[in-house]
């Protein structure tokens, strides 16, 4: 099927096709891990999952890189607040960080690279520009020199002609009115940790480590970049220049920003203090995979305003996407020859969705008017078992994209299939043996979890999910 995405280069839906027939080089920015990740950042993350998953889908190989920035302004204001040494502090959040991505279900990377495990790569590539004249020294510092790449500002629209050649920025975030040579290495300061350089000790800028990262692991022309759209300037803007002077070459052929996930009309982070961590959620007893919908349900190019409300919403479409299965799976139906052609529709629709610059809140509505017409027909006994077979591979198709229908299992009331099943194989032996106590016992067991027991008459009993 062929796919459409947004390049954020050219501001136009594009057909998307890989440099490499069949493979995907993919970058994504990852956490800075200062703190826990909240759900604004996992938003992005979710996205480009989807993103993943849905190239996977289509028969698509990846090659995915993310880094983990372990070393820049805030990482060592934070963590020499907290008076411990950094490499210490970066390994709390990173594994934090790789926790929550696995409880929201998101593919890990194949290379997670943290920016402190290739600071010599950093060096070298920074001594390089230095060497074709695109930075310069002063201090002890490097910096980038923008007047020596003209294409600086197309990715996010900026116009430098007027700029002060020569003015330097030392920060690692700015704004695009503060445009100017960026920092690339900065000299040692007090209290801040160091490494050896041919301009003397210090540390990387920022922007330097993810474009050292996937020239080096997937360039030099990359398929797909992603990020949240905060990213495109400055760090998107620097992470071409800095690459595309060394290499001749377009450094990523389709930029992916995803919009960000907002509290009251304002950006959810760290700064404002209006976020929610994934903790803090299934601490309040959502479970990851609600909190996934959500933040899947909305495509990624539009903002989503986050709410509690909200979240209790999905998690109730989600257990009517569940209810329902249930319901299928355990329904008697005759059988017949050919399912209904409108389930295959369905199916088209919702892949169609997604191949349409993954237009996910128009994959659920196919989604959601196959189970409303399936009910339907349930309830007429106008369905068969062919009928069953299409459905469950519809879902099967749309699970392995969204990764949300299987109940989460370290939930607060967490209990695995496996675990139900075999206490209900448990109290199906008490039974048998004429000891209802213990058989009691197993129900109420099974009922703190939220699981409804349905006893059958000459066959085994069933279960579903509250
Ligand atoms: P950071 O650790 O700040 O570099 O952020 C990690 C990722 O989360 C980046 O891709 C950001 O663009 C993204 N991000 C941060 N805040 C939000 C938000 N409120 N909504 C969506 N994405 C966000
Ligand atoms: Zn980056």
């Amino acid at each position: 099927m062929p796919i459409a995405l947004y390049n954020t280069l050219t501001r136009k839906v594009e057909p998307f096709t890989p440099v490499t027939p069949g493979r995907v080089r993919m970058y994504t920015c990852g956490l800075t891990v200062y703190d826990y990740g909240h759900i604004g950042n996992f938003r992005t993350f979710v996205g480009v999952d989807i993103l993943q998953r849905f190239l996977q889908s289509q028969g698509l190989a990846l090659d995915t890189v993310m880094n983990i920035t372990d070393v820049d302004d805030k990482m060592i204001a934070r963590s020499n607040e907290a008076g411990r040494p950094l490499a210490e502090y970066a390994a709390t959040y990173t594994a934090a960080f790789l926790e929550d991505m696995a409880s929201l279900r998101i593919l890990p990377a194949q290379h997670i690279v943290r920016a402190t495990d290739c600071i010599p790569d950093m060096v070298a590539w920074i001594d390089r520009l230095v060497a074709a004249g695109c930075a310069y020294e002063r201090d002890g510092s490097v910096y980038f020199r923008l007047s020596s790449f003209p294409a600086y500002g197309r990715l996010s629209g900026k116009d430098i002609a007027g700029l002060q050649a020569g003015a330097r920025v030392d920060v690692d975030e700015y704004e695009k009115e503060e445009a100017r040579d960026f920092v690339l290495w900065k000299a040692a300061r007090p209290n801040e940790p160091t490494w050896p350089s041919p301009w003397g000790p210090g540390r990387p800028g920022w922007h330097i480590e993810c474009s050292v990262m996937a020239e080096k692991l997937l360039g030099p022309t990359l398929d797909l970049h992603c990020g949240g759209t905060d990213l495109v300037f400055p760090h998107h803007e620097n992470e071409i220049a800095q690459v595309e002077p060394l290499t001749g070459v377009p450094f990523v052929n389709c930029w992916i920003h995803m919009e960000f996930l907002l509290v009251n009309g304002e950006k959810m982070s760290k700064r404002l203090g209006n976020f929610f961590t994934v903790r803090d959620l299934t601490d309040k007893g959502y479970r990851p995979s609600a909190i996934r919908y959500l933040l899947a349900s909305v495509p990624y190019r539009r903002q989503l305003n986050f709410t509690l409300e909200g979240l209790d919403q999905a998690s109730a479409s989600l257990l009517r996407l569940r209810n329902f299965l249930d319901r299928l799976r355990n329904a008697d139906l005759p059988p017949s020859g050919d399912p209904n052609p409108a389930i295959a529709t369905a199916r088209e629709a919702m892949l169609a969705s997604l191949a349409d610059n993954l237009n996910t809140a128009e994959a659920l509505g196919a989604i959601f008017e196959l189970v409303r017409t399936s009910n339907i027909a349930l309830d007429r006994g106008t369905l068969a078992t062919a009928d069953r077979e299409a459905i469950l591979e519809t879902f099967r198709q749309f699970d392995e994209i969204f990764q949300v229908l299987t109940p989460d299992e370290a939930s607060s009331e967490g209990i695995s299939d496996a675990e139900v099943n075999a206490l209900m194989e448990e109290r199906a032996a008490a039974r048998a043996a004429r000891d209802f106590k213990k058989a009691d016992a197993l129900r109420q067991q099974l009922e703190s979890h939220g699981i409804l027991i349905e006893d059958v008459k000459n066959a085994p009993a069933r279960w579903r999910r509250k």
